[in-house]
C-alpha cells in the first residue's frame, strides 16, 4: 500500500510539472508558471492538514473523518481507525479494571494499595468498615495517620513483614484485626486486613481458662502442701512407714505449685499487651543476683559459673519479666550440666543491640530438637525432665518476654558437648548508663 502511494504521489508531481510547463510553453514564462503550480499544490497541501487539526482537535468519539482526496483521505482514514481500536482497547481494560473492583469490593477482607512513602492509592469496601477509611478524602494521606496503633507504625517501618500484626481496629476497639504487608512493584505495598474477632475471643477463652484454673487449684494445693510441711515436721510421732510417702508427696506437691506459678506467670505475658515497662533495667546487678541464685541451686556440685557483663548497658524494659527470663536460662544450664561442669554468662552491646548468652558444657540438645524447644511442655526427654523438677514452660516464658521486649532467642547446642542461648535485644531496647558515659 505504501509503496502505491509513493507511485502515485510521483506521478501526480509529474503531471503538475508537466502541466506547469505546457503553461509555460504556451505564455513563454517557464519560472513563473512552475511557481505558480508548486504554491497552488502547496496551499492545497496546507488546506488538507488545517482541516486534519481541526477534525483532531474537536471530533466527538464516534464522528466519522472529513473527506479528504489522494493521499490525505488515506491519512484521515487510518487516523480514524487507529482511534476506534484505542478505544475497544481502553474499553476492554475498563471492563477487566470494573470486574476486578467489583471482585475486591465484595471481599470480606480489607485491600489496600499504598505507594513508596505509605499513601493509600486505593482501597476496596472492607477497608472502610475495618480501618474507617473515608473515600475520597482520605486518598493520598499516609496510612499511619489513619491507623494509628503504635505497634502499626513500628510494624510499618521495619523492613521485615513475614509475620502479620493483630491489633484492635481503629473504629472499634472490640474488633481485632490482623494485617499483612507485602512489597511489590517499585517498592508500593499490598496491605490486606482480615477481621479475627472470633478466633481472638476463642484464643482468649483458652488463655483465661487456664488462668482460672491455675488460680482455682493454688489455694487448695498450698493448703495440701501446709499439712504435708507440718505431718514432716513431727515425723517422730507419725508412723514410720508414712515417712518416705509424705516425703514423696511434698516433693510433687512443690513441683506442681512451681507448674502452677509458671502457667500463672504465662497468662499473665499473655494477657497484657505489650511493649510492658520502659524503665532502664540494670542488667550486670540483675544478672549479679541470678548467678548468685544459681550457685545456691548448683550446690555442692562444682560447677564453675562466670558473669561477664558490661554494667554501662541498661536496657528498656520490665525487670521482673527479664529476671524471670534470665534465671529460665541460667538455672536450666545448671540444671542440665553436669557435676563440674562450666556456665558462662555474658552481656554486652554492639551495632546490632544488646546481647545475653548462656553458655554450657553440659548434656547439650539433638538438633531436631532445637525448632520446638519454646513450645509449652515440649519436652527432650520426659524421663530426665522429672529428674530435673522442670516444668517445660521455662523456654515458653523466655520466648513470650523477649517477644514482649522486642527481642528474639538464639540457641545453638552440640548434642553431649553444650549449649548457647543468646537473647539479642535491638538497638532501640538498649541505653547506657548516665554515670558510665559521664566517666568516659
Ligand atoms: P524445663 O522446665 O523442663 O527445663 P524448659 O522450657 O526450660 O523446661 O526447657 C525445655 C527443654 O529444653 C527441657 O526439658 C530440656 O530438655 C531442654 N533444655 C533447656 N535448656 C537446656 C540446656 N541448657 N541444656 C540442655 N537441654 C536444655
Amino acid at each position: 500500500m505504501n509503496q502505491n502511494w509513493h507511485g502515485t504521489l510521483i506521478r501526480h508531481l509529474l503531471l503538475l510539472i508537466t502541466g506547469c510547463l505546457l503553461v509555460g510553453l504556451i505564455s513563454g514564462q517557464y519560472g513563473w508558471s512552475l511557481a505558480v503550480g508548486i504554491g497552488l499544490y502547496l496551499g492545497w497541501t496546507l488546506k488538507q492538514l488545517l482541516r486534519l487539526h481541526e477534525w483532531l482537535r474537536q471530533h466527538k468519539p464516534d464522528e466519522a473523518p472529513p473527506d479528504g482526496y489522494g493521499l490525505w483521505g488515506e491519512v484521515f482514514d487510518s487516523i480514524y481507525h487507529l482511534q476506534r481500536r484505542d478505544q475497544r482497547v481502553r474499553g476492554r481494560l475498563q471492563a477487566v479494571i470494573d470486574r476486578v473492583q467489583e471482585s475486591t469490593a465484595a471481599l470480606k477482607d480489607a485491600v489496600i494499595m499504598l505507594d513508596s512513602d505509605g499513601n493509600l492509592e486505593w482501597w476496596n469496601r472492607a477497608a472502610e468498615t475495618l480501618l474507617g477509611l473515608k473515600t475520597p478524602q482520605d486518598s493520598g494521606q499516609p496510612v499511619t495517620n489513619l491507623v494509628r496503633h503504635p505497634r502499626f507504625k513500628e510494624y510499618f517501618e521495619q523492613e521485615n513483614y513475614e509475620e502479620a500484626l493483630e491489633i484492635p481496629s481503629p473504629t472499634n476497639d472490640r474488633v481485632r484485626i490482623q494485617l499483612y504487608l507485602t512489597r511489590y512493584g517499585n517498592n508500593e505495598h499490598l496491605m490486606l486486613v482480615r477481621d479475627v474477632t472470633r478466633i481472638h475471643q476463642l484464643e482468649q477463652m483458652r488463655k483465661d481458662f487456664v488462668a482460672n484454673v491455675s488460680h482455682e487449684l493454688r489455694t487448695p494445693l498450698t493448703v495440701i502442701c501446709g499439712y504435708l510441711e507440718t505431718l514432716l515436721d513431727n515425723v517422730d510421732e507419725i508412723n514410720p512407714r508414712w515417712s518416705r510417702a509424705l516425703q514423696q508427696m511434698q516433693q510433687q506437691g512443690s513441683r506442681m505449685q512451681t507448674l502452677l506459678n509458671d502457667l500463672l506467670l504465662l497468662a499473665k505475658l499473655e494477657a497484657t499487651d505489650y511493649p510492658s515497662d520502659n524503665h532502664p533495667v540494670a542488667v550486670q546487678s540483675l544478672l549479679q543476683t541470678i548467678k548468685n541464685d544459681a550457685q545456691a541451686l548448683s550446690g555442692q556440685r562444682g560447677q564453675q559459673i562466670t558473669l561477664e557483663a558490661d554494667p554501662s548497658v541498661l536496657l528498656k524494659g520490665s525487670e521482673g519479666e527479664l529476671r524471670s527470663a534470665f534465671s529460665n536460662l541460667v538455672f536450666n544450664a545448671v540444671k542440665y550440666t553436669p557435676d563440674k561442669g562450666n556456665i558462662r554468662i555474658r552481656w554486652w552491646a554492639d551495632a546490632q543491640g544488646a546481647h545475653l548468652s548462656v553458655q554450657d558444657s553440659g548434656i547439650g540438645i539433638d538438633a531436631k530438637h532445637l525448632p520446638r524447644l519454646t513450645e509449652r511442655f515440649y519436652r527432650v526427654d520426659s524421663s530426665r525432665n522429672s529428674n530435673t523438677g522442670g516444668t517445660g514452660l521455662g523456654l515458653a516464658i523466655v520466648k513470650h518476654v523477649l517477644l514482649r521486649h522486642r527481642a528474639r532467642l538464639e540457641i545453638s547446642s552440640v548434642l553431649g558437648h553444650g549449649s548457647t542461648f543468646t537473647c539479642h535485644f535491638p538497638p532501640p531496647q538498649v541505653t547506657r548508663s548516665r554515670m558510665v558515659v559521664n566517666d568516659e
